[in-house]
């Protein structure tokens, strides 16, 4: 038990220190929030899910873990929102702590899973590919597959009635990751609204960043999200764990706009990689 959260732990994308990641629980009881307009914020309180409504059916961002639903669903309803109106489900990275409960909330909602072209075989299996930068941590711990798959090219616009999300390609943390943009309003005042995806580089004990046959574009691909993630236009960032950019605090103040928060996102997640790759410097090279 105690390895498995851990290894789960490990999986935790938000930059906090391997002891304070640890120490975080996903499922932890949380109610749900308006964020802006028509965003709602239905997780738990550590790993991100985020309903957008529009009167011609929602769009789900994320599932949390296997057990998240347990909260997932009540808190949609206590918002007043019906599940069976979910028409999409978009992900982030295909890790566990975020689509684990995806396979249940899409039998609830019948809704469609959307995925990057990457993450796809991910949600089709439940089991990592091999170019997972976490690959010998996850084989071990797989989640329930998921049913019908949309996937989205980068930069593609996925519509429903009025809403429209736009998806950013995310590669870092994962190969396949993804982050959302979109509008919402309230009074008159549109706000833009990103929903980025992990930056973190953290692998297993093998995993390179800085040059690995598995994946040999990890830190390329990585300094692209961030610059990517950087440039948005960006009035209210989500992170995949709430953590990661203060959703909890920002609410707490009694605003979520923070026109520098993609920015010093991306820069946490800049820190990060350096920090693994002078890590990965000190280990012995491979026999
Ligand atoms: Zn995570």
């Amino acid at each position: 038990m105690k390895i498995k959260l851990a290894l789960g732990a490990a999986v935790c994308a938000s930059a906090l220190s391997a002891g304070q990641a640890a120490a975080a629980d996903w499922d932890a009881p949380q109610q749900p929030f308006k964020v802006h307009g028509n965003t709602y914020y239905v997780g738990p309180g550590g790993v991100s899910a985020v309903l957008v409504t529009s009167p011609a059916g929602h769009v789900l961002i994320d599932g949390g873990t296997g057990k998240s639903p347990q909260q997932i669903v009540p808190h949609i309803r206590q918002l007043g929102f019906k599940v069976g109106d979910i028409k999409y489900i978009l992900i982030s990275h295909a890790h566990f702590d975020h689509v684990g409960g995806i396979a249940e909330l899409q039998k609830l909602s019948g809704a469609t899973v959307v995925a990057s072209t990457l993450a796809a075989p991910v949600l089709k299996t439940g089991k990592p590919t091999a170019d997972d930068p976490q690959y010998a941590n996850l084989v071990d711990m797989p989640f329930a597959p998921v049913g019908t798959l949309h996937t989205v090219k980068d930069g593609e616009v996925l519509s429903v009635g009025p809403l429209k999300l736009t998806a950013h390609y995310s590669p870092g943390h994962t190969p396949g990751g993804t982050s959302w943009t979109w509008q919402s309003s309230e009074n008159g005042k549109a706000l833009n609204m990103v929903y980025a995806d992990s930056v973190t580089a953290y692998g297993d004990d093998s995993f390179r960043y800085g040059g690995d046959p598995r994946w040999p574009g990890a830190k390329a691909g990585l300094e692209h999200t961030l610059a990517m993630l950087a440039g948005l236009q960006c009035d209210i960032l989500i992170s995949a764990h709430p953590d990661a950019s203060g959703l909890m605090e920002r609410q707490a103040k009694g605003s979520f706009v923070d026109t520098n928060a993609c920015r010093a996102y991306a820069a946490k997640g800049q820190e990060r990689l350096a920090a693994q790759l002078a890590e990965e410097a000190q280990r012995p090279a491979k026999k």
